[in-house]
């Protein structure tokens, strides 16, 4: 059954798509779960299927089929680290822009920026689900993340100085003190004042002991840091007030459902208030409509971040769509202007 699930979608995808006059070819591959007897939630089905659908491409089949308890398809897959190396060197990954809204005003303050790959030879833009967590276990992470670092503080730089940037890092990168130079370097060379640049630091997954220092290190250059995927991680309030940090990012689990559930919005709400008490400002992340943006700005939510006021795009797209409101219509898309 499910193998002809994957027949038709693969026909579907046959021939190339016309993404605003670029043909784009795909390939497709598919990743599936089957629930069995395990209790297992409808977040740990979700990510079963994803490992499924890397490990389908990281094996160039087109589908994979997996079950709760089999463990083999949440491994990263190592093969992909020579490719991101040579990436890196080749200059195919970049960053792209989503805007962050002051909640008060409605004003874009800020963009958090998301690596995309662009694969040249297959005139794709990858997405970092299928390749993070690989450059993240292998040291890779390292010159990958300061290039980006370097790529947004660039960026910004060519903004109103009124608009600042977010850039998520991982914990590895804060074993080591080279992050504060490659900073520090990054700020005084594109000469932007060190509170438009904000580290998000991921609350899922250990961190070293070395990163509490860093990161107070940063925030004494000015740079500001916040929790990222607050609730779904460790959650632990020690470690909540043990890092020091200015934002938390309340994840767009909780915020998706917050006008279905009372549980999920009692949980946001309690975010947004011990957060301020303990004087940090507050971002809700995954907005996908206006009713969720009122009820999190009547709750005193801080800033509001979401597909419903922008998916992430390219550099180019996001001045001219959010920062200049002038928009040019004719400019054929992203798409073509990135990958020629
Ligand atoms: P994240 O840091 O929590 O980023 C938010 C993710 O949610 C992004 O996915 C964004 O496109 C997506 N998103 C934003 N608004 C909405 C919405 O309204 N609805 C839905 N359904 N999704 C929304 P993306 O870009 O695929 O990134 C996924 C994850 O990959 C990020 O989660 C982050 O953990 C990681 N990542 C992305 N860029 C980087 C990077 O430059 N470095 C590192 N180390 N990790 C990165
Ligand atoms: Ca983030
Ligand atoms: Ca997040």
């Amino acid at each position: 059954m499910l193998e002809l699930a994957a027949a038709k979608i693969q026909r579907v995808f046959h021939s190339p798509v016309d993404c605003i006059g670029t043909l784009l070819p795909y390939d497709v591959n598919a990743g599936f779960v089957i629930p069995n007897d395990r209790h297992t939630s409808s977040r740990e089905m979700m990510q079963l299927a994803e490992g499924a659908l890397r490990l389908a491409i990281s094996t160039n089949e087109s589908f994979v089929i997996v079950e709760p308890g089999e463990d083999a398809q949440e491994k990263p897959d190592p093969s992909l680290v020579p490719k991101i190396e040579q990436a890196v060197e080749r200059g195919e990954f970049v960053l792209f822009y989503q805007p962050k809204i002051s909640a008060a005003y409605g004003t874009v303050i800020g963009a958090e920026g998301l690596v995309r790959w662009l694969d040249p030879r297959k005139k794709k833009v990858i997405p970092p689900g299928l390749f993070i967590e690989a450059a993240e276990q292998s040291a890779v992470i390292v010159p990958l993340t300061e290039f980006l670092i370097r790529s947004a503080v660039s960026t910004c730089s060519e903004w109103d100085e009124s608009v600042g940037i977010a850039i998520n890092v991982p914990p590895k990168l804060l074993e080591k003190d080279t992050l504060l130079s490659v900073v520090s370097d990054a700020l005084d060379f594109y000469a932007i004042s060190p509170g438009r640049l904000t580290l998000e630091i991921t609350e899922r997954g250990e961190l070293p002991s070395s990163a509490f220092q860093y990161l107070e290190g940063m925030r004494e250059m000015g740079v500001k840091i916040a929790i990222d995927d607050f609730g779904t991680g460790q959650c632990s309030l020690m470690y909540f007030r043990d890092l020091p940090a200015d934002e938390v990012k309340i994840d767009q689990a909780f915020v998706s459902r917050m006008r279905s559930s009372k549980k999920d919005r009692a949980i946001v709400e309690g975010i947004i208030q011990l957060s301020h008490l303990c004087e940090m400002t507050v971002v809700a992340e995954g907005i996908e409509d206006e009713k969720t943006a009122a009820l999190l700005t009547e709750l005193k939510c801080d800033t509001l971040q979401g597909y419903h006021y922008g998916k992430p795009v390219d550099g180019e797209t996001f001045a001219e769509k959010h920062l200049n409101k002038l928009q040019s219509p004719e400019s054929g898309g992203y798409f073509s202007r990135l990958l020629g």
